[in-house]
């Protein structure tokens, strides 16, 4: 148990003397004495109690004393200091003489009774947390957002500098990832190398709370003391947050040096937060999980499966788009169609299977090329779309022959090493007085290219 701290305030030299003996023999106490009132109201944050003599010291202690138990040393006057007691509401008084039990019975039953009290409001304030808890949960959707306040409201409540919640992938065994940090405030994305985590692959390994008093000297953290001594931490607790048996995160709680360590209390409120804490990081990571998958499938929706680039539909739903804006704000839209020469023969020379990969390779090099506003789709066969955004003719030429370029000097895997594929390309841009719509833009880039094949391959015709 800590040391009870005293402030005693007394004038009388009698009474000061015997208070003097009776606190050198008690080590569980610590007694600072005080010969002016400015003195002893600045020690009295962190003190236990009073104890006031009634020469006068009862009726300026009273005021100052913050809550803190009083007790009345009532001296020469009994009387007289019986009733500056009473009119002080003061529970707690010894008349002379003194006797020693006397004093040392009132003063323990002062301290039962204030840890006694100092408990019931730190648990007072830990329901109120927890009804808080409660209603943010019923009111929001959003599972981080009940993690960040959880995670916010230790690090407030426990005054410690450090407080996360960590989210385990099932199966992953080397790294975790931090979903709420207080540390960290608008957090994405941390991941933890779990190496340098003795203490959270412990937790996690037999889903017990692991409690660590002093880093520097607790063995468990012998492999990364050097880390200890760099970041300034003393205490450390890490809280398994167990959904089904299966530890799926933690609440990892670190203190700084110069801090004090965790009471009992503040460990089991740490674990009602954990345990309130798993549907939340469930339904993060079922979230998360969904979200992926949305995106998954939206992407899958408008690609090409074999080649990755953008498919027809997509294609002509930008186009329509690309279309409108053009119009509106009169700027140029150009449109290159590709067509790869001589393909069939590279299929009769191959075989089909080679023929797929050299289309692949040869969507993503464009792909690669193109500006993030352009839109690159296979519109069927060996047959690319390259839609080029707010582009005037002379800038869609340019990147037709640079594109032209450089599928002529690359050389396919699938193919011989010498041998290479040429590509012929047609050309459309508007405005143009024959383009009405996104199909006519289409239709003039093909024509151009139809008559890039019969005046015989590997050219680019402007429509
Ligand atoms: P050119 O365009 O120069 O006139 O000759 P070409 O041989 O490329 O043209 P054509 O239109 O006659 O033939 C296109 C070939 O592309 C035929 C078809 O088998 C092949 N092809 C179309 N789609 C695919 C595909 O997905 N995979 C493979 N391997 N071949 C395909
Ligand atoms: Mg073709
Ligand atoms: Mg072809």
């Amino acid at each position: 148990m800590d040391k009870c701290l005293i402030s005693v305030y007394d004038k009388d030299h009698e009474t000061l003397k015997f208070l003097k003996n009776f606190f050198r023999g008690r080590s569980e106490y610590s007694a600072a004495f005080f010969e002016d009132v400015p003195g002893l109201k600045e020690s009295l944050a962190g003190g236990c109690a009073i104890i006031a003599g009634t020469q006068g010291c009862l009726d300026e202690v009273a005021p100052i004393a913050r809550r803190l138990p009083i007790v009345a040393m009532v001296e020469k006057d009994l009387s007289g200091g019986l009733s500056r007691v009473i009119d002080n509401n003061i529970e707690f008084y010894l008349m002379a003489p003194f006797h020693e039990d006397d004093l040392d019975y009132k003063l323990k039953v002062l301290r039962n009774r204030q840890s006694f009290s100092d408990g019931l409001s730190g648990k007072v304030k830990d329901l109120e947390t927890i009804v808080e808890l409660v209603y943010l949960m019923s009111s929001t959707l959003n599972p981080r957002e009940v993690l960040d306040f959880m995670v916010e409201t230790l690090s407030k409540s426990l005054n410690v500098s450090r407080c996360c919640i960590i989210g385990l992938t099932h199966g992953e065994k080397r790294y975790a990832h931090v979903v709420s940090s207080s540390e960290i405030p608008d957090l994405k994305e941390l991941r933890l190398d779990l190496s340098k985590y003795p203490e959270i692959r412990r937790a996690n390994r037999f889903g017990k709370p692991v409690i660590i008093k002093d880093a520097r000297k607790d063995p468990m953290m012998k492999s990364v003391s050097g880390l200890m001594k760099a970041l300034d931490i003393r205490t450390i607790v890490v809280i398994p947050i167990l959904y089904r048996d299966e530890v799926i995160g933690s609440l990892f709680l670190r203190t700084a040096r110069n801090a004090r360590s965790f009471t009992e209390r503040e460990i089991k409120f740490c674990q009602e937060i954990a345990r309130a804490a798993v549907n939340p990081l469930y339904n993060a990571f079922l979230f998360e999980r969904l979200v992926k998958e949305k995106t998954r499938l939206e992407r899958l929706s408008i690609t090409d499966y074999l080649t990755g680039a953008y498919n027809i539909r997509y294609l002509y739903h930008r186009m329509e788009g690309e279309f409108q804006r053009a119009k509106r704000y009169g700027c140029p839209l150009s449109c290159i169609m590709f067509d790869i020469d001589h393909f069939k023969k590279i299929n009769d020379t191959y075989g089909h299977k080679a023929g797929d990969i050299v289309l692949r390779e040869f969507a993503q090099i464009v792909k690669k090329e193109v500006r993030k506003t352009d839109v690159f789709a296979r519109y069927g066969g060996e047959e690319f779309v390259l839609l080029l955004t707010q582009t005037p003719v002379s800038g869609a030429m340019t990147e037709a022959s640079r594109l032209s370029e450089l599928i002529r000097d690359h050389s396919f895997k699938a193919l011989d090493e010498k041998a290479g594929i040429t590509v012929s390309m047609g050309i459309s841009t508007c405005p143009d007085a024959r383009i009405n719509s996104a199909d006519e833009l289409i239709t003039l880039a093909d024509d151009a290219l139809f008559k890039a094949k019969h005046q015989g391959r590997d050219q680019i015709i402007l429509a």
